[in-house]
């Protein structure tokens, strides 16, 4: 027991970014158990096939097409229903399930992009589907090799995937961020950076990446149009992405006046429940079907 519980300590002292120290407490304990709960769940939620993707749309400002989408994990529980990914996603990243299952989201993505080519729902000169990467997963050293596995295996564009990682994963190991980076842009696929503006990437760094396009953060977008603060954050974001030469999109556009607001200030790509929700497979079709959503506003 004592070694047991030395060893939960040890997780936090990890957990906090090491080299430092930390006593165990009862509830430390709880939590360990919880988490180990949910891991052999997941492993058996993975191998019985109840992970899915959703995607969220990404539209353009004026025709209101959409441009692409974003795959988001689900977890298709049998009896709590549908699970999003805030709930299991640390665990997941903190096992070596994280592997497997970060090969799944790349393969099932592939294939989805794959069918709608086929379908002629999208574009393939336009479309991008982007899918996220966890950090464990990006340092996997055959991770480059699994992403054009993935590729090769649906046969589609490497133009229509993008790859979206956090500053964090920058930041970690630059020198390999960079090889990584690099070698799958040599093929062709894309990549966005999420979550930007939340974490501590330096401009030095991100002028060396090949990134394409800057994802601003829902929690800048959420008080825009009423907080001074968030407002300039997002006119400087902008600024940035401009003369880095990328592209933008907000994330988190709920309200007509926030996307009044970012149009505004330069920015015209958009994701947010104001367009859609992640919707499955089925309705994603549906929604490129129709044309996008010009209609509603
Ligand atoms: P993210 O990549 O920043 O994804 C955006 C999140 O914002 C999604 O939450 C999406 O459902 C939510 N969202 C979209 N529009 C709106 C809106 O208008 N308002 C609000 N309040 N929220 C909106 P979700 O699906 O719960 O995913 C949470 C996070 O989990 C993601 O944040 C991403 O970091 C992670 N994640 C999701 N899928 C994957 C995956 O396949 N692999 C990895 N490694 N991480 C994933
Ligand atoms: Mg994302
Ligand atoms: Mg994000």
């Amino acid at each position: 027991d004592l070694l047991k519980r030395a060893d939960i300590a040890l997780y936090r002292v990890k957990e906090d970014g090491r080299d430092g120290i930390a006593f165990f407490e009862q509830a430390m304990q709880v939590a360990a158990s919880e988490r180990l709960a949910i891991e052999s769940e997941l492993r058996k939620a993975f191998s019985d096939n109840q992970l899915r993707l959703h995607y969220q749309p990404q539209v353009v400002y004026g025709s209101q097409k959409i441009l692409g989408a974003e795959a988001l994990l689900r977890w298709q529980h049998p009896e709590r229903g549908l699970i999003g990914p805030s709930a299991f996603i640390d665990v997941l990243e903190q096992s070596s399930l994280i592997f497997d299952a970060g090969r799944w989201i790349l393969a099932r993505a592939c294939e989805c992009i794959a069918g709608l080519l086929t379908d002629q729902l999208v574009n393939p000169d336009t479309f991008c589907l982007s899918v996220n990467i966890s950090p464990r997963q990006f340092r996997h050293p055959n991770f480059v090799g699994d992403v054009l596995g993935a590729i090769r295996q649906h046969a589609i564009p490497t133009r229509c995937l993008s790859l979206e990682i956090t500053e964090g994963i920058v930041i970690e190991n630059i020198n390999d961020t960079i090889d990584k980076m690099n070698e799958l842009r040599q093929h062709g696929v894309h990549f966005s950076i999420d979550d930007f503006g939340t974490g501590y990437s330096s401009l030095s760094y991100l002028k060396q990446l090949p990134v394409d396009l800057l994802k601003i953060d829902q929690s800048f977008v959420r008080d825009c149009t009423g907080n001074a603060n968030d407002a300039e954050i997002i006119r400087a974001i902008i600024a940035i992405a401009s003369s880095l030469h990328m592209d933008l999109i907000a994330e988190g556009v709920e309200t007509r006046d926030q996307l009044n607001f970012l149009h505004a200030q330069g920015c015209d790509q958009f994701q947010g429940y104001l367009f859609s929700p992640p919707v499955d497979e089925h309705r994603f079709r549906e929604l490129l079907a129709s044309g996008g959503f010009a209609q509603q506003h």
